[in-house]
């Protein structure tokens, strides 16, 4: 097995029995990048230099004996929405495309904190708006697994690159289905945890009462342990809660799911779910049977109904005023205008892409009088419902299972044309980040084809690391994924953004 195929854990125990180097295992990943970077387009920024720095130094302590933390040398990738102190952070925007930031985001300090080596900034739909990495300033990323088709969005960067093998572990945003969806696409493990659980600080922010700081890996082993250097009381992000978070990895000594119950969601059939995801959600709620748990199906009438309207009258409202920030003065690009009106207009026009003005106009629409009283309020309120009927299952299950996509990975450039069939596509994530549950994508092993096939487990809000736990014993009953060799097309164009 090539160092690049190990798991964060496996990295991290290795470099403390000193089998390899920190540095052998930065090098490893920084050339298996390279070598397939050309293909898929995964990262905006590489930080090789500050990266092999980082690695001899955690070599050097670990030389002198000093205590290293719980990721010592293992190689991670943020999405580049996260502040990174030094490291160029665009999210993959014209309007912050020359912006280094000064400070870390909390996520980042925790990482690094832990002995984490911080490889390269990952590509993006442009502010994390959007469910396929194609709207960026570097150019839409491939999917690993099929270089034709999308790797999901908005964290697509930071999805292809664990599953090709670049770094075990990354860092993505999860707003309405982020890191989920992208995980389902490309195949491996991604979670969203409860809003609340991780500090935003430092993540630039696309809808503050959503966004979440989310790991994906390509175990629940390592989503545990990312959760255990993430979530942690903030005071620079008000909404991150102050309370004692339990030990998540305690949670994977789970060994069966006897007393547990799960709700499966039936409230689609067979002709509404494309035919695999439908078979990957049947045969996870066999698993959880065959663990021991007691299986129901269920049904999410308000959220599967008004949960994408709902979330998205919710979102753009939030994006419209936290995106009023890049003013041409503040931050980042400047056009010059005839007036502070024109300078505005122009600096925005010409600096964001056409999907982010889109949401900023229909988001600012939103909120005027009249708008306000007929979308937003109403929306507000069916979000509180939405909550209620989450609230009201979880009296009798521990968590529920549906889809995390309606669909498998598309083809590049399929819905760029039709921006409502990709909002459609984010009906079973994002009544999930409404009702601030938390979420994790758990890899169901491949198609004939080598498509991914995949579920999405939802617990009560707080109940991340119990949440971990039943995801551990179905990831044991389905197999850990394993990483994507891409087929190389043999003439393909291979390009850099
Ligand atoms: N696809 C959703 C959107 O475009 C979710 C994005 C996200 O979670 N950042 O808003």
């Amino acid at each position: 097995m090539e160092i690049y195929e190990l798991t964060a854990r496996e990295v991290a125990d290795g470099i403390k029995a000193k089998k390899f180097s920190a540095e052998d295992v930065t090098r490893t990943c920084l050339a298996r990048l390279s070598s397939l970077e050309g293909y898929l387009n995964a990262c905006i920024t590489v930080a090789e230099d500050s990266a092999v720095a980082k690695a001899r130094e955690i070599d050097s302590r670990l030389a002198r004996g000093d205590e290293i933390g719980p990721l010592a040398g293992v190689p991670y990738i943020a999405k580049d929405n996260f502040c990174s102190k030094g490291v160029r952070t665009t999210c993959s925007s014209k309007i912050l495309e020359n912006w280094t930031p000064t400070y870390d985001a909390s996520a980042i300090s925790y990482m690094n904190g832990a002995g984490a080596v911080l490889m390269a900034k990952s590509n993006l739909d442009e502010f994390a708006m959007g469910s396929s990495t194609e709207n960026s300033i570097i150019g839409p990323t491939k999917n690993p697994r099929d270089l034709r088709r999308v790797p999901g969005g908005s964290s697509g960067g930071s999805a292809a690159a664990v599953a090709a093998g670049y770094c075990p572990i990354a860092l993505g945003s999860d707003t309405g289905g982020s890191v989920r969806q992208p995980a389902a696409f490309c195949g491996i493990q991604g979670m969203k945890p409860s809003y609340g659980e991780v500090s935003r600080y430092g993540v630039v922010a696309y809808a503050s009462s959503l966004d979440q700081v989310s790991p994906l890996a390509r175990s629940v082993e390592d989503l545990a342990i990312a959760m255990e250097v993430l979530a942690r009381p903030d005071p620079n992000d008000t909404t991150c809660d102050a309370y004692d978070r339990p030990k998540f990895s305690d949670s994977l000594s789970l060994r069966d799911l006897k007393g547990k119950r799960i709700g499966v969601f039936a409230g689609f059939g067979a002709e509404e779910i494309d035919a695999d995801l439908y078979g990957a959600l049947t045969s996870a709620a066999e698993h959880c049977r065959s663990a021991g748990a007691e299986i129901e199906p269920i049904d999410l009438p308000i959220a599967v109904k008004y949960g994408v309207a709902t979330y998205y009258v919710t979102a753009l409202a939030d994006a419209s005023s936290q995106l009023a920030c890049y003013d041409g003065i503040r931050y980042g690009a400047h056009t010059d205008g005839q007036t502070l009106a024109d300078m505005y207009s122009n600096t925005r026009t010409v600096s964001f892409g056409e999907e982010v003005r889109r949401r900023i106009i229909l988001g600012t629409a939103l909120l005027t009088e009249g708008y306000y009283q007929n979308y937003y309020g109403p929306a507000l309120k069916v979000r509180t419902k939405m909550v209620k009927e989450f609230d009201d299952l979880f009296e009798r299950f521990d968590a529920y299972l549906l889809p995390t996509s309606p669909s498998m990975p598309y083809m590049l450039g399929m819905k760029e044309e039709d921006p409502t069939r990709m909002y459609l596509g984010d009906v079973f994530t994002v009544p999930i980040s409404l009702g601030g549950l938390p979420g994790i994508n758990i890899s169901m092993g491949l198609t004939g084809e080598g498509l991914p096939l995949s579920v999405q487990l939802v617990g009560q809000r707080y109940d991340d690391a119990r949440l971990l736990g039943i995801a551990s014993v179905i990831e044991r009953l389905a197999g850990r994924p394993g990483i994507a060799n891409p087929n190389l097309p043999q003439n393909a164009e291979k390009r850099r953004g």
